[in-house]
């Protein structure tokens, strides 16, 4: 078991925001900062029912997760072309590379645009090329991941993935997002049962707003292989224990938690509780441009807020790395990374 050094509270931010890790819960669309919205709208003459940046940043006071879904599908409706795709995840992926993020497994809602007539190649060529460049110049690893939108009918997904699978090689797995309550996950077996056969990897939100019931489905229903948020688990002591015997990562949001009122405050979040009972949970920014931070602002700002030492940190780069979808390999590579960075702690005295 590798020993993690002792780092003052003043030198720990230092230390997250160098830590080789791993983003699990980012929603493209949800990096459209409101001054690229703009210019997208300028150069596709979309009319916005905002002003100005000023007047679509000030309307980011969202009260929960439907009135920041409002928001959301206004601001993407900005994006019409491949290259708008492509330009939106180069600047997240540009981002990310600074946040050293050496892997990045990225949420598109495919159905936010083919909805408005956009095609599928568009976005998926787009979103795709942009992760093959941010490789080539900067060494993230990325990868795409489409979600269905569980607002809408199964017969929607279907038709959603029928469309998308002459693309298949551009993305390697399916989610499952937007509002909670009220859609559980099994409204999604049968195609989320097709996709495994296609060998899709599968992933979907549960336990963000809805009850601990919605992860058990999510499990033995979708038979989903990471929870995206899942902090409504620790609600039910048998679903913790399931949930840490086989070892399955939630993608957790703290400043997404925060804005959507999920948990009153950061102090509240219970994201160190999730580590002590032994779950793999992760740090990950959901939307960042709409929730305030990308990812190192997340590290930061919970563990400011929480008290989480280094041996924390270590956790949970190391869960987000294990809890990649990258191959083998590659993790091995990224987990000796991350031992040497904790290790130059000793070296620069953090
Ligand atoms: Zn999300």
């Amino acid at each position: 078991m590798f020993k993690v050094p002792t780092v003052s509270a003043e030198r720990l931010p230092a230390l997250l925001r160098a830590m080789p890790k791993a983003e699990l819960h980012i929603h493209i669309e949800g990096s459209l900062e409101p001054e690229m919205i703009f210019a997208l709208a300028q150069r596709n003459g979309v009319s916005l029912p905002y002003a100005d940046v000023q007047a679509l940043r000030s309307a980011y006071a969202f009260t929960d997760l439907q009135s920041f879904l409002d928001i959301y599908y206004a601001g993407a409706s900005v994006l019409l072309h491949e290259q708008d795709f492509y330009d939106m995840a180069r600047a997240y992926l540009a981002r990310a590379a600074m946040d050293n993020v050496v892997r990045a497994e990225i949420f598109f809602d495919p159905q936010t645009h083919t909805a408005r007539g956009v095609s599928m190649a568009a976005v998926v060529n787009g979103l795709h090329r942009a992760c093959e460049d941010a490789r080539a110049e900067w060494g993230i690893s990325a990868a795409l991941i489409l979600c269905f939108l569980r607002h809408l009918s199964e017969e929607d997904a279907f038709a959603t993935l029928e469309q998308a699978l002459p693309l298949q090689d551009k993305f390697i797995g399916v989610g499952l997002d937007s509002s909670e309550v009220g859609h559980p996950p099994e409204k999604f077996a049968r195609v989320f049962a097709r996709c495994r056969q296609l060998g899709l990897h599968t992933v979907a939100h549960a336990g963000e707003e809805g009850p601990p019931a919605y992860i058990w489905s999510a499990l033995d229903v979708l038979k989903v292989e990471r929870i995206d948020h899942g902090v409504q688990a620790l609600r039910d002591p048998v679903l913790v224990q399931r949930l840490a015997q086989g070892g399955v990562p939630l993608t957790v949001c703290p400043l997404s938690n925060q804005k959507l009122r999920v948990f009153p405050d950061l102090p509240a979040h219970n994201l160190p509780q999730l580590l002590e009972a032994g779950l793999c949970a992760t740090v990950n920014s959901d939307d960042p441009a709409y929730f305030g931070g990308y990812i190192n602002d997340n590290f930061t700002q919970l563990f400011a807020a929480t008290g989480m030492t280094a041996r924390h940190a270590y956790q949970l780069a190391s869960n987000s790395l294990q809890a990649s979808f990258a191959p083998e390999a590659d993790k091995r590579a990224w987990a000796h990374r991350l031992k040497e960075c904790f290790e130059r702690c000793y070296e620069h005295d953090y």
